[in-house]
């Protein structure tokens, strides 16, 4: 059983033969079945880019707050806009998360929306600062780059056609979101966390982070470990919904981000992160090749939409 975090360089995936490739996928396997997280060296994804979206993203929680709630997420379908401090809490029982957040999903054409279909799947952006919306698009746009390719060493590793996860991925109903985690002025409640202890609910997540630290993830034998920022990589974990679409075959992970000790809590951590979501119609019923005799589908089918709301409203 992995106790550590794998760190896997990720090139000779695509630029490899089928053996090397079939070779990257199973120790793909290995991490999202034995610890759910995995360090992915050399993602193809150039780190100028990963540099000036951090840049972008530090300016932005830098805006006075009146400028920022003008941009505020108004509702669970959306899951688009500007989240404030403490509002999120991924614990019920613990005080709210001492973090901020802004999310964009896929940039949609205005004239393509049917008036049924309101505002609700448009991003929120900044009045005069194409900079950003442009950073924050082509990031976007990087991000699922990577996460086609992803997606397709998760099916090699689950014995399924490569491109089994990349349709069910087409409208790119994935979720971009920029985090700060403010210093921390005074001492924090009992039992607070920068972020709460939690799984993500979909697919997988691509996660970028600074030097500041933090970030834990619980392994098998329900041990916190620390997850630090290993220079070009980016983290991948499984989510509820792979987890729950393989049979637990790749689980998913329960992490949080705890505050640093002294120093280190005066100072702001950032972090961005891709949430892959199947498309909403997408059926997750138990993949053909995670069932058998001795392990039937541990749940009924949903479709991702429903799942995805269902989570969605539990946290706000
Ligand atoms: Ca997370």
């Amino acid at each position: 059983m992995l106790e550590k975090i794998p760190v896997i360089d990720f090139a000779p995936f695509r630029e490899g033969n089928a053996s090397t490739r079939n070779e990257i996928a199973s120790l793909i396997y290995r991490a999202c079945h034995e610890i759910g997280f995995m360090y992915l060296k050399h993602p193809g994804i150039d780190s100028d880019k990963v540099g000036e979206t951090f840049k972008q993203s530090r300016k932005f929680f830098n805006l006075p707050l009146s400028e920022k709630n003008k941009l505020a997420w108004s509702d669970e379908l959306s899951n688009r806009g500007y989240v404030g401090v403490g509002r999120e809490r991924l614990n019920d029982s613990k005080p709210g998360d001492l973090k901020e957040a802004y999310n964009i999903g896929k940039e949609i054409d205005p004239t393509r929306l049917n008036t049924a279909q309101p505002s609700l799947y448009y991003n929120r952006w900044l009045e005069r600062d194409d900079r950003f919306r442009d950073t924050m698009l082509d990031f976007f746009s990087a991000c699922n780059n990577v996460a086609i390719e992803i997606s397709g060493a998760m099916a090699i590793a689950l014995s399924l056609p490569e491109s089994f996860f990349v349709r069910k991925h087409e409208r790119q109903d994935n979720t971009l979101r920029l985090l700060h985690y403010p210093p921390l002025e005074q001492t924090p409640s009992p039992g607070q966390l920068r972020a709460g202890e939690h799984s993500d609910y979909g697919s997988f997540t691509l996660l970028f982070q600074d030097t500041v630290g933090g970030l834990e993830v619980r392994n098998a034998r329900g041990e916190w470990i620390e997850a630090p920022f290993i220079p070009e990589t980016v983290i991948v974990n499984t989510g509820d919904l792979m987890e729950r679409w393989t049979n637990h075959v790749f689980c998913s992970t329960k992490h949080r981000v705890r505050i640093p000790q002294e120093l280190r809590a005066k100072q702001s951590r950032y972090s961005i992160a891709f949430f892959c979501h199947p498309d909403r119609d997408t059926e997750i019923s138990c993949l053909e090749t995670c069932q058998s005799v001795e392990r039937p589908p541990l749940y009924p089918p949903i479709t991702a939409g429903d799942y995805l709301l269902s989570r969605l409203q539990a946290t706000y």
